[in-house]
């Protein structure tokens, strides 16, 4: 979200002010960019995060034109698989809803009778189920690291600026309410006409420093790849989330698989060990019961990362407040940062450049929701 947003502004022709991007690890190890499974889907409940995913996949399809240096740009390939969203009675008239939406929004959308997902994926069983809804177009994995890269190495081509250090603290002009300085890690004291908050799941302690609450915290999410030696017949497996919450997806020659941990809950930012029993109790049961043929797998690595869990609503938290004008919010991704970082980088940039959106209209996405905890909430949540 920092190298995008830095990118977007760094390619506007009319914001002519100084760029730093301020990291503390640039291996990025830990960040939940390196440890994201990478993958876009356009269906979501809520128009805005249609659109933000739509932007992406045309972001994506000119990825190379668009972040080149001297003609050369990281490989951004795109394994088109589809999602398909499983649902049992219960479920079925939040699929419906949702599909209508996407529909409107002009997704590549179907929904699925259990005969039909019967007779495109015949290695599932689906005696319990009501329905699916199926990507047909633009929905798959790509790769968050070349992502990234790809908008750092513009934005430096660009002048952007990248410090290796961690702001420690901020300080405010009480009488003006405006962030005048940050202090980074090694003393030095930097003066600003504006933060973005970039921090992703350790948003939530740099909004205190500047005096402001956030509902942002870090949650575990693992990932665990496994090898399954019986061949599934039928197409291949889109990125399927089964009624349960479990998700699976191909990860070639392996396949991938994640779900919400029983107990999700804050956990320490600095804590990325993986709950095997999750997988044991949780995970492998699911994928066990939905598709036979994974009775027998063999898990051959896992990885824990962190979502920046959005607590009232796990949608985004963007732009700024009136308590603080030149602090901005890039925060609460949860589960959709990687799809949602082209068009939350090109949004805040307008914000900050001309102080209104102008090209998608982000103002849902707001802050002021948090204040008057109004929730914007999100159905398709993975
Ligand atoms: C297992 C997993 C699977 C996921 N799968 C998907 C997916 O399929 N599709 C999707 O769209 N999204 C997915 N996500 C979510 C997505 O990865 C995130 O929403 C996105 O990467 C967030 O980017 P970010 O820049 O906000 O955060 P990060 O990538 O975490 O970057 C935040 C940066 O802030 C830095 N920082 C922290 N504190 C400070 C400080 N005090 N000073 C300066 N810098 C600081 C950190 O070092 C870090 O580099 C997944 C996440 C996980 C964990």
């Amino acid at each position: 979200m920092g190298s995008s947003t830095a990118y977007w502004l760094s390619e506007n022709p009319d914001y002519d002010e100084n760029i730093l991007v301020i990291e503390p690890d640039p291996t990025y190890a830990q960040s939940s960019t390196a440890l994201s499974e990478a993958s876009i889907r356009h269906q979501f409940s809520q128009p805005v995060n249609i659109k933000l995913s739509m932007f992406a996949t045309e972001f994506f399809s000119n990825f190379h034109d668009s972040v080149q240096v001297n003609g050369e740009a990281p490989e951004l390939p795109f394994r088109e698989t589809g999602y398909l969203f499983l649902a049992t009675n219960d479920g079925m008239e939040n699929l419906i809803n949702n599909h209508e939406i996407q529909k409107e929004c002009g997704a590549e959308v179907a929904l699925l009778s259990p005969s039909e997902i019967r007779k495109r994926f015949p290695y599932m069983k689906i005696d319990d189920l009501e329905g699916g809804s199926l990507g047909i177009k633009h929905e798959g994995t790509l790769d968050a690291f070349s992502l990234m890269q790809g908008f750092k190495l513009r934005a430096r081509h660009n002048g952007v600026e990248y410090l290796n250090n961690r702001v420690v603290s901020i300080n405010i002009d009480e009488n003006k309410n405006l962030v005048k300085e940050v202090k980074l890690d090694s003393g030095e004291i930097l003066s600003c006409s504006r933060v973005i908050n970039c921090a992703g799941p350790r948003a939530k302690w740099i909004a205190e420093m500047a005096g402001l609450e956030l509902p942002v915290e870090p949650r575990i999410r693992a990932a665990f790849l496994f090898d399954c030696r019986e061949v599934l017949g039928g197409q291949t497996l889109p990125l399927t989330i089964d009624p349960s919450g479990v998700h699976v997806r191909t990860d070639p020659p392996y396949f991938l698989a994640g779900a919400p941990p029983t107990d999700d809950v804050e956990v320490d930012p600095n804590d990325f060990k993986v709950r095997d029993e999750e997988w044991q109790e949780n995970i492998w049961p699911v994928l066990a019961q939905r598709i036979p043929a994974f009775e027998k797998i063999k898990v051959i690595s896992s990885w824990a990362g962190h979502y920046a869990y959005n607590t009232l609503d796990q949608n985004a938290i963007i732009g700024n407040c009136e308590k603080l004008s030149n602090f901005f919010f890039c925060n609460g991704f949860s589960g959709h940062g990687f799809q949602q970082s082209p068009g939350i980088g090109r949004g805040l940039s307008e914000l900050i450049t001309y102080g209104e959106y102008r090209s998608l209209d982000l103002t849902e996405l707001n802050y002021d929701r948090i204040l008057k905890n109004e929730p914007f909430l999100e159905k398709a949540v993975i």
